[in-house]
């Protein structure tokens, strides 16, 4: 079993000042995989004080300097690759294909990315006798969850690094060990001291004594949107920025033009993926009265490749949700849909057969769903997909609006035109059009209630910055 009850501070493991521990859970087998230390006020206090010392200098180091460390990162990122496809697997429960597919490659990609555009990135801007400056903000704090264990913290560690600002990272005390690897990957770079310091513990500590803290200047937080919420309310107190990347409730629009078996095909793979446990995941699947019955023919056809298992079996699509808590949570949503009288296509409330032990859950799709119902309007995190007929475009537009939330949103159809004009109507950040292929500079974030600001790419370095202006310089 594994110790890891040190706290990564001033480039140096270091012990934290309270005695408090948490275990980590293997959610395929139920067993504690290790502990970690429940971080304390003074824990962060002195990855604070590291991380402010190290500003005067990190903040004035050069663009190619910074590059060079967003290179080196990447290198010594790609040495581990076995340890994180191993631990990601272990503490997410997620398969190994994916854990190297997409959880893997998505940290390193947003490393990679960030040394690009800071490449051609501007940093200064003349307007005639102005000088516009885009400088530092200062200290951030990151606090992550644990959905994502590489690609969450890679986002907003690259573009702070990218833009000179130090950090403190508090990520999920479920998934704290991609967050270890990665400490270990920042020591081997050459990451300067106090530049990156990584505090374990729970939200309730060391997450508020983030927040709270008034040495720093930004929070960058992904999350649900409660915490979102508690968050902000500290953070107004000493009036720091604050981003936030929340929930959503996204919508799959299926224009009637489209291969139907096809459209399953995106829309199965996409509310199974991760179990089911993504902020962006298309929760709402919206089919035209005149095509749900052979689109519903098609999901049970499509259902059986997508089979839920043993993450460390190759031919898993998905594993086990996280923990406990969250399997309890998406069998009460399981029930509610049923109650509310959605009509159950596949799975169902209890765990798959031959998959007792470990917080597996049935692939369920619901049909005759109302937006209106519970399981339409309130995030799920779980593999759970709800079928939504409209009446014609217009109305698959108001239904994938009518929301609270605004992450994304997917449309699959064969005319350019409709296509185009769906996507400029659904009011989310990210809108994906049939099956694109990844684009890391792509801007991340929501509208509503699904956050605030954007990540990835030159956008993302730009929450790290503030602006100056200098009035008065000769022209
Ligand atoms: P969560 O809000 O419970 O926890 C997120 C992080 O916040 C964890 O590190 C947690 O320890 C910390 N935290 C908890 N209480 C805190 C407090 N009072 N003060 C400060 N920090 C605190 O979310 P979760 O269960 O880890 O993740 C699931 C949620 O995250 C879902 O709602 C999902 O939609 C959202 N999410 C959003 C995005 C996005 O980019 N929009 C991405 C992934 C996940």
């Amino acid at each position: 079993m594994r110790s890891d009850l040190l706290h990564y501070i001033n480039g140096e493991w270091t012990e934290s000042s309270g005695k408090d521990t948490i275990e980590v859970i293997n959610p395929a087998t139920e067993e504690v995989i290790g502990t970690i230390s429940n971080g304390t006020k003074e824990d962060v206090d002195r990855a604070v004080k590291a991380a402010r010392a190290a500003f005067p200098h990190f903040s004035q180091t050069s663009k190619s300097d910074r590059i060079d460390l967003l290179h080196r990162i990447a290198e010594e990122y790609e040495k581990r690759k076995d340890d994180f496809v191993e631990m990601i697997t272990q503490e997410l429960g997620a398969p190994v294909k994916m854990s190297n597919k997409v959880h893997y490659n998505m940290g390193l990609s947003h490393f990679k990315e960030a040394a690009k555009q800071l490449d051609t990135f501007e940093f200064t801007e003349n307007r005639g006798s102005t000088l516009i400056r885009k400088e530092s903000i200062g200290v951030s704090g990151l606090i992550t969850p644990w959905n994502f264990p590489t690609n969450q913290t890679s986002t907003k560690l690259a573009s702070a690094f990218a833009a000179g600002s130090p950090v403190v990272l508090k990520p999920s005390e479920l998934t704290p060990y991609a967050a270890i690897i990665l400490a270990e990957v920042f020591e081997a770079a050459g990451v300067p001291k106090g530049v990156f310091n990584l505090v374990n513990g729970s939200g309730e500590t060391v997450g508020d004594a983030i927040s709270s803290h008034p040495d720093i200047d930004f929070v960058s937080f992904t999350g649900s949107g409660a915490v979102g919420q508690k968050i902000s309310e500290n953070a107004a107190k000493t009036v720091k920025r604050v981003a936030l990347e929340l929930g959503g409730k996204s919508p799959l629009i299926v224009l009637d033009d489209y291969d139907v078996k096809k459209a399953a095909k995106i829309a199965v793979s996409n509310v199974l993926a991760n179990s089911g446990q993504v902020c962006t995941a298309a929760t709402r699947t919206l089919v035209s009265k005149a095509k749900h019955d052979e689109f519903v023919e098609a999901v049970k056809e499509v259902l059986p490749k997508f089979p839920v298992g043993d993450p460390r079996d190759e031919n898993t699509f998905y594993g086990p949700l996280v923990a406990e808590k969250q399997y309890d949570r998406v069998q009460d949503y399981i029930k509610k849909g049923e109650e509310e009288g959605a009509t159950l296509l596949a799975g169902g409330t209890g765990k798959p057969e031959g998959l007792e032990k470990g917080y597996y859950v049935k692939p369920t799709v619901f049909t005759n769903v109302n937006n209106d119902m519970v399981i339409a309007r309130e995030e799920i995190f779980g593999p759970v997909m709800s079928i939504i007929t409209y009446d014609d475009l217009e109305d698959a537009i108001r239904i994938a609006n009518d929301t609270i939330y605004g992450l994304a949103g997917y449309v699959v159809g064969d005319d350019p035109k409709t296509v185009e004009y769906v996507a400029s109507s659904i009011r989310a950040g990210r809108i994906s059009i049939n099956t694109p292929p990844a684009d890391f500079s792509a801007p991340f974030g929501g509208y509503k209630q699904s956050g605030i600001g954007r990540e990835w790419g030159d956008y993302g370095i730009e929450e790290y910055l503030e602006i100056k202006s200098v009035v008065g310089m000769s022209s």
